[in-house]
């Protein structure tokens, strides 16, 4: 088979016995073969349709033909196609294309699940916390947190009512982010920090990926 040339699982398409036919007696030329055929097989020749590519029609199709208004088109009989399809013993090329096409379908679905993954990945994440925060050492725990990990606190603020009132272990308002230094994934930080807070008797006012 020359390179390049059309082939129908294995056989040249052009000695595929499948292609429109228009009666040009029957055609109103109302056009709708010619608009809804999206292999460019028809154009409109001086009021009809013309076949003017018959084997870019996919084998098989009956589309246009079902479609026209005035049964203009016609078809070979599908027996010549099914004689070929045995003739030429298509079945093991298809077997191929199916193993193929299957191979193309499962890497196209590792693929959008790995975008999915991606989207749902936060590399940022705020944190509120409110509570007694006295001599837990909350601060400390929390650095000890991100030791040897590619994570890093910012933007964190401590509001306390009164430094005395601190002391006397009145509630204050934490706020900080969590990010990460490598494009890597806070959620496993979160986590800890969530284990950390109910730990220490503190509490989670909110948590939000940003
Ligand atoms: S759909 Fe039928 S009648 Fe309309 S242009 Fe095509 S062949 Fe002619
Ligand atoms: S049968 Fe289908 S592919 Fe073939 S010419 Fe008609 S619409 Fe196009």
């Amino acid at each position: 088979m020359a390179e390049g040339k059309k082939s129908w699982h294995g056989i040249p398409r052009d000695e595929v016995p499948w292609f429109p036919a228009v009666d040009r007696e029957t055609c109103i030329g109302c056009q709708l073969c010619y608009v809804t055929c999206g292999r460019g097989v028809f154009e409109m020749n001086e009021g009809v349709a013309v076949a003017v590519a018959p084997m870019e029609c996919a084998v098989g199709c009956t589309t246009c033909g079902n479609i026209c208004p005035t049964s203009a088109i016609s078809f070979p009989p599908l027996d010549a196609v099914w004689r070929l399809e045995r003739e030429r013993q298509i079945f093991r090329t298809v077997k191929k294309e199916a193993v193929q096409r299957h191979e193309r379908e499962d890497m196209q679905k590792a693929r959008q699940a790995a975008q999915q993954f991606v989207q749902q990945v936060s590399t940022r994440a705020a944190v509120e916390i409110a509570g007694e925060f006295g001599d837990k050492q909350f601060l400390l725990k929390l650095e000890q947190l991100i030791e040897n990990r590619p994570f890093d606190i910012v933007k964190l603020v401590l509001e306390v009512p009164t430094v005395k009132g601190a002391r006397q272990k009145a509630p204050s308002w934490m706020r900080f982010e969590v990010t990460s230094e490598q494009q890597e994934d806070v959620n496993p930080m979160l986590a800890d920090i969530r284990a950390l807070v109910h730990e220490v008797g503190l509490i989670l006012v909110s948590e939000q990926r940003l």
